[in-house]
């Protein structure tokens, strides 16, 4: 049997318990088909890669971002603000986005996750100033190639009503529950190798009404989707939550029928210990944002600590305007180097990042049993990794913790459903220096630069 591709003399790793130096991989119809050692012989195949001895994982997920944010990176009047003070400074920008825009950035947004290493993101899109956003990112999506779970944010509560947000960019209760069926109808595709799937992810406890988390998280149910919010990322949200109702955030939480397996939250930085418990016992998964955390200066969660507790934990780049970038490789480095800063040497391994990055971000998408690991019959989303032979000059004897210790790597190759999309460094989208030109053009619109 020939098969579609096959990617030799590869150091692989294919999950937490399988790595194969000197190894092969094959990909059929989009899946792995086999993996061997030197000493098996290789399949034919159409098409053959051979990965010069360098790692091979599984494409890195991304459990929590905010594409559309990448057209106002580095916005210079809010760089210095607090979480709320830096949400209150760019709602009124972020006001302005179009379907235009929407596209562009989520364009942006997806080559820059598969030039660092990532084949899955999802994208918490909670700013609707206008109708059909969602659809422009399943177009971009469709245009690459990239596999996509949308989720439909949504934010009911604005300045008039306690919240943060102006009413340019919230929507009423009703309107948001029908765009959610409307996109679940549309989009949404439950089958094995989905390339585009929808999750419910209202914005925050303190951004939308009640009503809406509960019906959310009915919706969910009837549909079997996701849920997805940011839970626990601000001391703020502590009062906000005291003051509104009564309670704290995981108490809210759990009274609005969303402690489920369904659920993944980001960042969850600020629970109790028996909080963490019981979010766990109840499935609840959460998105690590070591970056993004770091960059706003408040605290982070202690991630191991929540998986000895037996939660799941991923990774997300989070932003891109609080973060500013979206490289799931730079998240992951980081990730390990705050389990080690918090608890010592032997608290952290790049291993234990690794899976973070790759079946903890499963976990939290609930796609565990086809992406974040490269068993055959998984998904043929991959990674042949790329640093400079100088920054990896002397790293021998452990090419995973090197991948991770050593100065940045990039993707050089980069995979989804058995495609290159990434080659030598270089993603293969024809238009990308159009979409540049033109994100550029719209960037300058919402930042009000002018000409
Ligand atoms: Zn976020």
């Amino acid at each position: 049997m020939t098969v579609d591709l096959l990617i030799r003399d590869a150091y692989l790793y294919i999950d937490r318990d399988w790595e194969v130096a000197n190894g092969w991989l094959a990909v059929k119809d989009g899946r792995v088909h086999a993996i061997g050692d030197r000493a098996e012989d290789a399949p034919a195949a159409k098409s053959v890669i051979s990965a010069h001895g360098r790692l091979v994982t599984p494409g890195l997920v991304n459990a929590h971002h905010h594409m559309y944010q990448n057209l106002t990176r580095a916005y210079a009047p809010v760089t210095n603000g607090t979480l709320f003070e830096w949400l209150k400074g760019l709602y009124p920008l972020w006001a302005d986005l179009d379907a235009e825009s929407v596209y562009l950035s989520t364009s942006v947004a997806m080559v820059e996750l598969l030039m660092g290493g990532c084949t899955t993101s999802m994208d918490h899109m909670y700013v609707h100033p206008r109708p059909f956003l969602i659809d422009a990112q399943f177009r971009a999506a469709r245009d690459i190639g990239f596999r996509f779970h949308a989720t439909r944010g949504s934010m009911t509560r604005s300045v008039e009503d306690g919240g943060l947000p102006p009413a340019s960019v919230v929507q009423d209760e009703d309107t948001i529950l029908a765009d959610s069926e409307r996109l679940v109808a549309a989009f949404h595709d439950p089958t094995p190798g989905a390339m585009g799937r929808v999750a419910l992810a209202p914005c925050s406890l303190f951004s939308v009404s009640e009503r809406i988390m509960v019906e959310s998280a009915r919706l969910a149910d009837k549909h079997d989707l996701r849920l997805h919010t940011h839970l626990a990322e601000d001391p703020d949200e502590d009062s906000y939550c005291a003051e509104i109702y009564g309670c704290t955030p995981t108490e809210y939480f759990e009274r609005v029928g969303w402690a489920s397996p369904r659920s993944w939250v980001a960042h969850y930085i600020y629970p109790t210990g028996d909080e963490i418990d019981r979010l766990a016992h109840a499935g609840v998964c959460t998105a690590q944002c070591p970056c993004s955390n770091m960059m706003i200066g408040g605290g982070t969660a202690d991630a191991m600590d929540m998986r000895r507790r037996g939660m799941r934990v991923g990774l997300g780049c989070d932003g891109s305007a609080s973060t500013d970038h979206a490289s799931m490789w730079l998240e992951t480095r980081m990730a390990m180097l705050l389990g080690r800063f918090r608890h010592g040497p032997h608290a952290m391994s790049a291993r234990d990042a690794l899976d973070m990055a790759t079946r903890g971000g499963a976990a939290c998408l609930g796609w565990e049993d086809e992406i974040g690991h490269l068993r055959p019959g998984a998904c043929a989303d991959l990674i042949i990794w790329s640093m400079s032979e100088v920054a990896a000059a002397g790293a021998l004897s452990d090419p995973v913790e090197a991948w991770l210790r050593c100065a940045p790597a990039v993707a050089g190759t980069t995979i989804v459903n058995g495609k290159v999309l990434v080659s030598d460094g270089v993603p293969l989208l024809a238009n990308l220096g159009d979409i540049l030109r033109d994100h550029a053009r719209e960037a300058r619109r919402i930042q009000r630069l002018g000409g």
